[in-house]
């Protein structure tokens, strides 16, 4: 005991210790000609930081998914920098600098702009852990790893060499140390290392793995993606709260749907998303939500890849929809009348789903009123359809109705009259109102008059039925 806690003290007074010999591979440095990085996609704040890092002696880069993503020709969403600076040193180098004492503790510099705030991750370059024993857990998973070390050992404990470069603004180099120009030549995705070991010590990388891919359209390295499908269980032992932000990386990444295929195929779904299990391990074909949800999920891509916003509330509302109908119809059916059996299914809903993984709690507010102003669409008549216009997540919930009108289960005139409704003026308006009283008359079934509905308990139409979502 006493002797492992010494080692562990000197580990940390010696940050630059040998590393294994076969981490002394010098980086290839590969000049602008041969990258061509295209300045204007570099954030000024990252540059301003490893500037200012520079400045003051240390070494200082932009690293990690940046770079990929700079490489590639794509925006990077967000900049990390990598420096040989402890956080106290940085913090010290920047006004608005926040220490952030996670799993590994980094600095948040954070910029304020014309537009909103930008925040860069800066790390100090963390040294290999050995198997000694204390840092791992049983299956070998890293429980704790503030230990400084060199770029080297930083490259080398990174996850795939294609995050693994280095690039100095000031000399517009990157430095790759594990062949990630090549892998990203050959349009593949390579674990750095020894694949099953790095899952080990960390499941979450099989997820990465996939949300890559998924992004980059790159190819796993057969051996990266041998492990995959035997570790697969190791998922299960991370901490709901980390494994939950991955998941809603990989649903926010623009390429979902990708992914939840990607998953599938890997058998990594299990117990990640149980909300889907139930729909991806059935024949597809046969299940009545799935057109929603890859519908949903291809409706966040494009929303994402076209710069639009999406909120985790609608995102989860929707993945959740086909149960919550499920239930809905249930409740019906048990003689409740459509709102009460509307609430009593929403909470069952959210109480199944919220044990199988913490997702919803910070987002239940948001799916609920999404979810609760469904029915208020149908009701298109007197002073209703303007009380909803005005509540202030009507956007969501029209959003979220036009979903519904995409698949099918709504007809497709009611998405296209609350359109209408929305864009006229006053006196429009009340016409399309009236065309609606008119509509009662004819007799295409699809409008009801409201009113008289109220009545009716069990309103067959009232809920969309699962049986009426399109299959395949
Ligand atoms: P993106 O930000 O586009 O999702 P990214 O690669 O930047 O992708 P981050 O989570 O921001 O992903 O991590 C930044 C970098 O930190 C990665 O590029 C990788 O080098 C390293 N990294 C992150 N998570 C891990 C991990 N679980 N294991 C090893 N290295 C990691
Ligand atoms: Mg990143």
């Amino acid at each position: 005991m006493i002797t492992k806690f010494i080692n562990r003290i000197l580990r940390r007074g010696h940050p630059a210790r040998m590393p294994h010999p076969s981490h002394h591979n010098p980086p290839k440095k590969i000049p602008k000609k041969s990258h061509r990085i295209d300045s204007h996609l570099l954030s000024k704040n990252a540059v301003k930081v490893t500037h200012t890092l520079q400045q003051a002696g240390f070494q200082a880069y932009i690293v990690g998914g940046a770079v990929r993503d700079l490489v590639l020709g794509i925006s990077p969403k967000d900049f990390d920098v990598a420096t040989n600076a402890t956080p106290d040193q940085v913090q010290k180098l920047f006004r608005k600098a926040r220490l952030i004492g996670r799993r590994f503790q980094i600095v948040h510099v954070t910029f304020f702009g014309k537009e909103r705030p930008e925040v860069i991750e800066v790390s100090t370059f963390r040294a290999l852990l050995d198997n000694a024993g204390d840092h791992l857990a049983e299956s070998g998973r890293i429980l704790r790893d503030n230990v400084w070390g060199t770029q080297i050992e930083d490259a080398t404990r990174r996850d795939f060499s294609i995050n693994a470069m280095y690039y100095d603004p000031a000399t517009e180099t990157v430095l790759d140390y594990h062949g990630g120009m090549d892998d990203i030549q050959k349009r593949t995705l390579r674990m750095i290392g020894d694949p099953a070991k790095r899952y080990r010590e960390d499941p979450i990388r099989m997820l990465r793995a996939i949300r890559f891919a998924a992004k980059t359209g790159f190819t796993l390295d057969p051996k990266t993606r041998a492990p995959i499908e035997k570790l697969a269980h190791l998922i299960q032992d991370v901490p709901p709260a980390r494994l939950f932000d991955e998941i809603l990386k990989l649903l926010m990444s623009g390429y979902s749907w990708a992914a939840i295929q990607g998953l599938r195929d890997a058998g990594l779904h299990h117990g990640v998303l149980p909300l889907l299990d139930h729909m991806l391990d059935e024949k597809q074909s046969l299940q009545a939500g799935a057109n929603f949800i890859r519908l949903a999920l291809e409706n966040t891509d494009s929303r994402i890849q076209s710069g639009k916003s999406i909120s985790a509330g609608f995102l989860f509302a929707s993945l959740l929809w086909p149960d919550l109908i499920r239930n809905w119809q249930k409740k019906l059916s048990d003689g409740l009348a459509n709102i009460p059996a509307l609430n009593s299914a929403m909470d069952e809903t959210i109480e199944t789903q919220s044990s199988g993984m913490t997702i919803q709690r910070r987002f239940e507010a948001d799916m609920r009123e999404i979810w609760a102003m469904q029915p208020r669409f149908e009701k298109r008549v007197g002073r209703f359809p303007y009380r909803l216009l005005e509540s202030p997540r009507f956007r969501a919930g029209y959003d979220f109705l036009l979903l519904r009108c995409a698949t099918g289960e709504q007809p497709a005139a009611l998405g296209e009259w609350w359109t209408s409704f929305i864009a006229a003026d006053p006196i429009t308006q009340q016409t399309l109102l009236n065309s609606i009283k008119n509509e009662v008359h004819d007799k295409t079934g699809l409008t009801k008059p409201t009113a008289k509905r109220r009545h009716r308990r069990k309103s067959k139409t009232a809920v969309p039925s699962p049986t009426k979502l399109p299959e395949n």
